[in-house]
Parts: C-alpha cells; sequence; structure tokens
C-alpha cells in the first residue's frame, strides 16, 4: 500500500526502501495536529476557507500558554474524521494528503527533530523503518528553524490576545491571529 508522503525529494531510507511505502500512513492517523498561526493562515488562504471549517478545538495541553477566549482555554488543531486527519485521502491501494503544498509545519517534519544541534529521528516514531537523516539533513534543519521561529510566533500572539483580549470569542481570536500573520508577510 501506498501512502502520503510518497515524494522524489524524499526517496532513501538507510535500506533504500521508501518507509512511507510500507506504512499505512500510521501519523495522519494516531495524532491530532496541532496547529500555530502560520499553519492556519496557509490553509486558509490556499484552500479560501475560513479557518473554522478545519480546525476543531481542544482544552489546552499548556495552561500557561492555551488561547483564552470565550469558549475556553484551548488550542487548535487540525478536524478529524472518525480519528483520521479530515485532509487525508484514502484510495482502494493509497493514501494522500490532500493539502500536501500547504500541510502543517509538524506534518512537514515529522518524524525529525533536533537534539544537541543535530537531526534525529524521534525515538518514538511511528515509521515502520529508519529513514537516512543524512538525505535529508540540509532540508530539514532549514524547516525546522522556521517552524521553530513560527511557534515562537505564534507563542508570542497568544500572549498578547491574553493579555489584552482574553475573554472574546475564538472567531474573533482567529481573525486578530491571522491579522498578525498577514502584517509580519507584509512587513
Ligand atoms: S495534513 Fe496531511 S500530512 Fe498532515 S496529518 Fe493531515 S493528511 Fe497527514
Ligand atoms: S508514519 Fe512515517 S512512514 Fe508512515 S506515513 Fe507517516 S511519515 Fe511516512
Amino acid at each position: 500500500m501506498k501512502s502520503i508522503s510518497e515524494n522524489p525529494d524524499f526517496n532513501n531510507t538507510e535500506t533504500g526502501e521508501f518507509p512511507c511505502i510500507s506504512c499505512h500512513t500510521n501519523c495522519c492517523k494516531e495524532y491530532v495536529i496541532f496547529v500555530n498561526a502560520h499553519d492556519v493562515y496557509r490553509l486558509a488562504t490556499g484552500l479560501r476557507l475560513a479557518p473554522e471549517n478545519f480546525l476543531e478545538i481542544y482544552g489546552a495541553k499548556d495552561y500557561s500558554l492555551g488561547i483564552n477566549v470565550k469558549e475556553g482555554l484551548i488550542d487548535l488543531a487540525l478536524k478529524q474524521n472518525n480519528g483520521t486527519c479530515e485532509f487525508l485521502e484514502e484510495h482502494k491501494d493509497f493514501f494522500r494528503c490532500t493539502v500536501n503544498e500547504i500541510k502543517p509545519g509538524v506534518c512537514k517534519s515529522y518524524p525529525f527533530e533536533m537534539k544537541n544541534g543535530k537531526l534525529i529521528q524521534m525515538t518514538s516514531m511511528m515509521c515502520p523503518v529508519n529513514w537516512n537523516i543524512a538525505e535529508f539533513e540540509k532540508m530539514m534543519i532549514s524547516h525546522l528553524k522556521k517552524d521553530e521561529s513560527e511557534w515562537k510566533f505564534y507563542d508570542e500572539l497568544v500572549k498578547e490576545w491574553n493579555t489584552k483580549h482574553w475573554g472574546k470569542s475564538l472567531s474573533v481570536f482567529l481573525k486578530f491571529m491571522l491579522d498578525k500573520v498577514k502584517s509580519s508577510l507584509a512587513s
């Protein structure tokens, strides 16, 4: 069974086999995909959809970083259908991410992370075989740095919201968030 990440840029592993080929896209089925402001902005503009259409709210994992809105203290994640990411499309013999070009940063970086300045595979990864880290090093390091800076931007934005606007509705927060990203990209 082939799966979503079958991509010519990602075509090697320690064993020469592309990991996603022998995997049933576990990562898109097992994880709730939490998103930041840039992730939501890219999806909303790319799909031309209001974020409410593809986002779900969850109780905040970290109380100091949750978004304080009328609906509660929350985090934002992608909606799921039957426990699977709503953007995963299943065909007879393969899976496809329908938002591959604009998928969240966490999806792009999985299953890699940085430890002590080195790119490594997550110890808890769901991939059936090991990836060839050297093959991905340059691209992933730059991606992970960008992702880290986008999460920092998001944390600052949430702190500002919680200080100045807390208690207003989620839809007001979403507009606030998208406006912040838009003006940061314009500057
Ligand atoms: S956005 Fe795409 S890659 Fe990310 S979980 Fe959903 S289907 Fe998988
Ligand atoms: S769990 Fe790993 S191998 Fe499986 S689809 Fe996700 S990234 Fe690919």
